[in-house]
C-alpha cells in the first residue's frame, strides 16, 4: 500500500491526516486515538482503585482481629477484646449506606486506652493499621499547644495522616491516629481560670472538634496556618482516634472511689474481691475526669480500656513468640550472613530477670539484648563462624554491671 494511503485502524484518519501513525503486526493506530486510548486506560484503573479502597474496608469479624492481635500483642486480653470490637463497629459505622430511612446513626467509636508505658498500646494502634492497611499517624500530645502558641497546632495532627497515607485523601480520611500521652495535657488545676492552661485544657478543646468529626483545614506541609498557603480539606468523620496515656497516679483516685463506694454497702465484700496488684483494671470515666480531661473529650473517646502491667511470664513470651518477636528479628538478621543463631532457656530467663530486676519494661528488652549481641554483631559477619551461640554466662558476661546500669540510665 502507498504510504499516503495508510490509515489509522481505529478511526479511519489517512496517514497525512495524523501527527504520527504507529504500525502494528496488521494494523495501524494514530496519535490521537493513542490519547484517547491512554485516558480509557487512566480512567478504568482510577475507578479499580477508588473499587480497591472500598473492597480493603470489608473489615474482619471482631474474632478475626483479635486472632490477628494475638499473632503480636501478648497477654492484654481484656483490652484487645475491647478493641477488636470497637475497630469492627467503627468499620461498620464506614459502611453503612448513608440514607436508611432510620434515625439510627452509629457514633464514632475512638477509644481511649490507659496504662503504664512499655505494655504495648502503640503496638495495638500499629498492629491494627497493619491489619486494616490504612494509614497510621502517631503523634505526641506534649507538642500540641492552644492556637497561637509555640508548640504544634492539633491540625498538624491531619498532616501526618496526610504524610503516611502519602497524601491520598481518601485514604487518610479512613485513617488511625494514635495519640499519645494524652494524660499529659490533663487539667492542671481544678480552677482553669486561674492561669492559661495553654498545654493542657486549650489543646483537650481543641482535639474536641477532631474527635467528633468536622471537615478541617489542613496545611499540607505542616508548620503554623498562613494566610498564603493552600489548605487540604479533610473530613475527619471516619477517621478512629486511639489516645493512649500512663495516667499516672490515677490508681489513687480509683482506690478513693471504690472505696467510697464501699461505704454503706459491705466495705469488707468489696476489698475482698478487690485486685490491689491491678487496680487499673477498675477504670470508669469518671477516674479520667479526676485526673484532669475535660468530660466532652470523655465523651468523644467513648471506648475505654486498660492494659496491665508485663510480668515475667509476659517479658518472656514476648521475647519469642510474637510474629516478629525480638529474638526472630536477630535470628533473621544473623541468618542474612549465614550464621545460625542460638540461645539457651536460661539465657533468655536472665534477659527477663534484668529487666524486671532493674524495671526496664519490654522496651527494655530490646536494649538487653542489644548490649550482649553487639560484640558478635560486630565480628561474626568477618569470620568463619557459622553459629553463634547464647548462654546465660556468655549473657552476663556482656552485661556487666556497668552496662546495665546506663540502660537504667536511659530507658
Ligand atoms: P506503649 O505505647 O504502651 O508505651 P509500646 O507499644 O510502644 O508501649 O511498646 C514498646 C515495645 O515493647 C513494643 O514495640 C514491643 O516490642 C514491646 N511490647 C510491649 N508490650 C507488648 C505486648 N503486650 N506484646 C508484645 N510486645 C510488647
Amino acid at each position: 500500500m502507498a504510504k499516503e494511503n495508510l490509515e489509522c485502524s481505529f478511526c479511519g484518519r489517512k496517514k497525512p491526516e495524523t501527527n504520527l501513525l504507529i504500525a502494528g503486526l496488521d494494523a495501524h493506530i494514530c496519535d490521537r486515538c493513542i490519547e484517547q486510548a491512554h485516558g480509557i486506560v487512566a480512567e478504568e484503573s482510577k475507578q479499580a482503585k477508588n473499587h480497591d479502597l472500598s473492597s480493603e474496608l470489608i473489615v474482619k469479624k471482631p474474632r478475626e482481629i483479635k486472632e490477628f492481635l494475638d499473632a503480636y500483642i501478648i497477654g492484654q486480653e481484656r483490652s484487645k477484646k475491647v478493641m477488636s470490637v470497637a475497630v469492627y463497629n467503627h468499620y461498620k459505622r464506614l459502611l453503612q449506606p448513608k440514607s436508611k430511612g432510620d434515625d439510627i446513626e452509629i457514633q464514632k467509636s475512638n477509644i481511649i486506652m490507659v496504662g503504664q508505658t512499655g505494655t504495648g498500646k502503640t503496638l495495638i494502634a500499629r498492629t491494627i493499621a497493619k491489619m486494616l492497611n490504612v494509614p497510621l499517624a502517631i503523634v505526641d500530645a506534649t507538642v500540641l499547644t492552644e492556637a497561637g502558641y509555640v508548640g504544634e497546632d492539633v491540625e498538624s495532627i491531619l498532616t501526618r495522616l496526610l504524610q503516611a497515607a502519602d497524601y491520598n485523601l481518601e485514604k487518610a480520611e479512613r485513617g488511625i491516629v494514635f495519640i499519645d500521652e494524652i494524660d499529659k495535657i490533663a487539667r492542671k488545676s481544678d480552677n482553669p481560670s486561674i492561669t492559661r492552661d495553654v498545654s493542657g485544657e486549650g489543646v483537650q478543646q481543641g482535639l474536641l472538634k477532631l474527635l467528633e468529626g468536622t471537615v478541617v483545614n489542613v496545611p499540607p506541609k505542616g508548620g503554623r496556618k498562613h494566610p498564603d498557603q493552600k489548605f487540604i480539606e479533610v473530613n475527619t468523620e471516619n477517621i478512629l482516634f486511639i489516645a493512649g496515656g500512663a495516667f499516672d497516679g490515677i490508681e489513687r483516685a480509683i482506690t478513693k472511689r471504690l472505696n467510697m463506694q464501699a461505704v454503706g454497702y459491705s466495705a469488707s465484700k468489696v476489698e475482698e474481691n478487690l485486685d490491689v496488684s491491678n487496680i487499673l483494671q477498675y477504670i470508669i470515666p469518671k477516674d479520667l475526669k479526676e485526673f484532669g480531661l475535660i468530660p466532652e473529650i470523655i465523651g468523644r473517646l467513648p471506648v475505654l480500656t486498660h492494659m496491665n502491667p508485663l510480668d515475667e511470664t509476659a517479658l518472656r513470651a514476648i521475647l519469642t513468640e510474637p510474629k516478629n518477636a525480638i529474638i526472630k528479628q536477630y535470628e533473621k538478621l544473623f541468618d542474612m550472613d549465614d550464621i545460625t543463631f542460638k540461645i539457651t532457656d536460661q539465657a533468655l530467663d536472665y534477659i527477663v530477670q534484668k529487666a524486671v530486676e532493674y524495671k526496664l519494661g519490654a522496651r527494655g528488652l530490646r536494649s538487653l539484648c542489644e548490649a550482649i549481641f553487639t560484640d558478635a554483631m560486630f565480628d561474626l559477619p568477618s569470620s568463619d563462624e557459622k553459629e553463634f551461640k547464647v548462654t546465660k554466662p556468655y549473657a552476663e558476661e556482656k552485661l556487666a554491671h556497668e552496662t546495665i546500669k546506663k540502660l537504667k540510665a536511659v530507658s
